[in-house]
Parts: structure tokens; C-alpha cells; sequence
């Protein structure tokens, strides 16, 4: 037996330079705090932030955008055909959607709650001076189940309509399963494509904390302080009622249901909230979200399907977001929702978050959508745009974690299933 290997491996660690021996997350954090500090010293000339800072962000996250097509179209594959039973594939489907949607219940009655008691529009005066909002209509409920479906192979790769790229993954899988051994040449491509992208991304996550730097310092930079304190009560109710699904909501349903400590989980989602915060995209925080809950021990063919099925339809912070907002409009435009209004912005807000797009500030676009159900004016969008950007990066923290919640979930009750049939 070996046992001075540990103290070898401790030897090892300690005989690297000291930068060598932080770890991503740390890294993750000091960039986020020298970004926001770089960020306030620069809001007297932000065009220098814009300029020289800015380009490594965009960079950063264009690397990312370009791997996240072929990462989810093939690690998808891989996963449903690693399946191999397209009974399984609707069992954890079946899950994982009833999860999304009950999660994303619970936060926009979080987010009316807190809205409601903590008075939200208190001590907000409408500017005199003209809002106007042009609002662009979102899409129906009907033609978001239509859209999900693409008449055409390319087209949604091309445009990274992610809901699409996954029906079409979903669909090659099934047939790979349904070809048989005719199928094992191209299922052994997609398998190798998907470790390919994999090794691609942990290239990219690698230079993450510089991507982090460059993304932030321009937004802290370009919203000074007076853009905020206007609406500062809006930030802080949805701030708390933001965290308080991820400390409720999510830890419950990783104690109930993964039977982990909602600490270790939160511990190993942390990189992931950090770039989430400074990214402000669910799609762009992907391949990070995919990395970390593996190292939790989730396995791949979860993550790989449930989170980024996540990352396109489960946005709880944005339902949060939007319901927080629906209530200041109303109060500050004098308008009193009923209970059945607020019933239906709870409906509202849950379908307005499936169609938000994963990209900074898709949720502000569909705040239009619940806004024009309850017969509030589409104006008051026009209120709250000037700190879209600060709510976006909180709401878009809380997406992430809640699909790592729920792919943790999804997974372990899948493991308990397996186990049983086994022993049976
Ligand atoms: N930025 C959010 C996300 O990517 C979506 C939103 O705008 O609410 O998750």
C-alpha cells in the first residue's frame, strides 16, 4: 500500500506557485470583485470600460455561444442514446418538466409575496418627464409550442434557437435507438463529437475569470449609482425574494429529494452562480453549470439533457422578476390587482418565463406579456429598464441554480429507481 501518496499529492500542491493553487471558483470570485471595483472607478469615463475592457467579455462569451450548439446537440444525442429506451428518456422527461414547473410556480408566488407585503411601489414617483415603451408582442403560447418544432435541420443551429436544436437532438437520438445496429457508426461520431466539445469547453471555462472581468466592469461602469436609487426598493425586494427561493425552494428540494446537504450543493454550484451574475445568460452559463453538476456526481445523461432543456425553459429568477415588477407597476400607476389577477400573473409569469430566451434581458421583453394580461400599461417596462441589467444578472443566478437543482434531483431519484430495479 502506498501511503505516502497523500502526503506526495500535499508536497505537490504546496511546491505550486500560489496563483497555481486557487481554484476556478476563487479565481471566478476576485475577478467578479476587481471587475465591479475597476467598474465604479471607471463610471466617470465609461467609454474606457466600453472601449478596452468590454472586448474580452464579448470574446469570452462569443467562444461560448459557439460551442453551445454542437455541445448540446451532441452531448444530447449521446444522452438519450446512452439511454437506450425511449421509455426512460420520457420518464426523466416527464420529471424533469413537472420539477421546472413547480419550482418556477413557487418563485412567482415568492416573488408576489414579497412584492405584496414589502410594498414594492412605496415612495416611487412616476418621472414627469414622458415614459413610452414600444412594446414588441411576444409570441403565444400556442405559437411557442409550434416554434419548438423547426421545418428545417440548419436553420435553428444557425440561429442557436436552442429549444429547437433540442427537439432535433431529442428526435436523431430516438431514431439512432430505433436504427438498431445500422446506427453504431454515427452514434460512436456523436459520442466522440460530444467529448470533443467537452474538451473544447473546459478550454474555454479555463479563461473564464478574464471573460468574468471584461463582462462586468462595463455594466457596473455604465450604471452608476443614481440609475439605482430610484428604484432601489424594487432591487432589494426582488433581491430577497430572489435568494430566498434558492434557500428555501431549491435547498428543500435538494435535501428532500437528493438527499445531499443543500451546502454541498450550493458550495459546488458557486463558479456557476459567479459567472452567471457576470454573464447575465442562462445558454452562456451552460457548459459551466454542465461541468460543475457532473463534478457533484450527477450523471452525464441528466445534465446533458435536463440543463439545457433548464437553460431554454426554466427561469424561475425571471418569473420572480416579472412578478415583482407586475406588482410595482401596478402600485405605481394606482392600479389594485385582485386575488384572480394575481392568480393571473402567477399564470402568466410562468409561461412568460418558459419563452424567455437565455440571453441578457429576454425577460424584460416577455415583462410585456404578463403586463398586458392583467390590463397594466405596457409603459411602466419603460420604469424599470434602467436597472434591467442589475435585476438580469441576480434573476439569471437563480435560473441556473434551480435547473442544477433540479437535473441534482432528477438524478438521484433516477439512481434510487435504478437501484430498486436492480435488487428486485
Ligand atoms: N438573462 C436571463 C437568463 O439568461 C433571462 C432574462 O432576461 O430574464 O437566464
Amino acid at each position: 500500500m502506498d501511503t505516502s501518496a497523500p502526503s506526495n499529492a500535499q508536497n505537490d500542491k504546496s511546491s505550486k506557485p500560489w496563483f497555481k493553487r486557487l481554484s476556478l471558483t476563487t479565481w471566478i470570485f476576485i475577478a467578479l470583485i476587481l471587475g465591479i471595483l475597476a467598474g465604479v472607478a471607471l463610471q466617470g469615463s465609461p467609454e474606457i470600460a466600453d472601449t478596452y475592457i468590454k472586448p474580452f467579455g464579448t470574446i469570452f462569451l462569443n467562444l461560448i455561444k459557439m460551442i453551445v450548439v454542437p455541445l448540446v446537440l451532441f452531448s444530447i444525442i449521446a444522452g438519450v442514446v446512452s439511454l437506450d429506451d425511449v421509455k426512460k428518456v420520457g420518464a426523466i422527461g416527464g420529471k424533469t418538466v413537472l420539477f421546472y414547473l413547480a419550482t418556477t410556480a413557487c418563485a412567482v408566488t415568492l416573488g408576489l409575496v414579497f412584492a405584496n407585503i414589502m410594498n414594492v411601489g412605496a415612495g416611487y414617483t412616476i418621472p414627469t418627464d414622458d415614459i413610452s415603451y414600444e412594446a414588441t408582442t411576444p409570441p403565444s403560447l400556442i405559437d411557442t409550442l409550434v416554434n419548438m418544432f423547426p421545418s428545417n435541420f440548419v436553420q435553428p443551429m444557425a440561429d442557436a434557437t436552442m429549444l429547437q436544436v433540442i427537439v432535433i437532438a431529442v428526435v436523431f437520438g430516438f431514431g439512432m435507438i430505433a436504427a438498431g445496429k445500422k446506427a453504431q457508426p454515427v452514434i460512436a461520431v456523436c459520442n466522440s463529437l460530444s467529448d470533443v466539445c467537452i474538451a473544447i469547453m473546459r478550454g474555454i471555462i479555463l479563461v473564464a475569470p478574464l471573460g468574468v472581468f471584461g463582462l462586468i466592469c462595463p455594466v457596473i461602469a455604465n450604471n452608476g449609482i443614481d440609475v439605482l436609487r430610484p428604484l432601489l426598493w424594487l432591487i432589494v425586494v426582488a433581491y430577497l425574494a430572489m435568494i430566498c427561493q434558492i434557500v428555501l425552494v431549491y435547498s428543500g428540494i435538494i435535501k428532500l429529494f437528493a438527499r445531499i446537504s443543500p451546502l454541498k450543493f450550493l458550495k459546488s454550484e458557486l463558479p456557476v452562480m459567479g459567472f452567471a451574475f457576470a454573464s447575465a445568460s442562462s445558454v452562456g452559463t451552460l457548459p459551466l453549470n454542465m461541468e460543475c453538476t457532473e463534478k457533484l456526481g450527477v450523471s452525464k445523461e441528466v445534465t446533458s439533457f435536463v440543463l439545457p432543456l433548464g437553460a431554454t425553459i426554466n427561469m424561475d429568477g425571471t418569473a420572480i422578476y416579472q412578478g415583482v415588477c407586475a406588482i410595482f407597476i401596478a402600485q405605481v400607476f394606482g392600479f389594485d390587482l385582485s386575488l384572480g389577477q394575481q392568480l393571473t400573473v402567477v399564470m402568466t409569469c410562468l409561461l412568460a418565463s418558459i419563452g424567455t430566451a437565455g440571453v441578457p434581458g429576454s425577460g424584460m421583453i416577455m415583462l410585456a406579456m404578463v403586463l398586458t394580461s392583467v390590463g397594466l400599461p405596457v409603459e411602466g417596462v419603460a420604469l424599470v429598464a434602467g436597472v434591467d441589467r442589475i435585476l438580469d444578472m441576480m434573476r439569471t443566478v437563480v435560473n441556473v441554480t434551480g435547473d442544477a437543482a433540479v437535473a441534482t434531483s432528477v438524478d438521484a431519484i433516477q439512481k434510487r429507481k435504478n437501484v430498486r430495479a436492480y435488487t428486485r
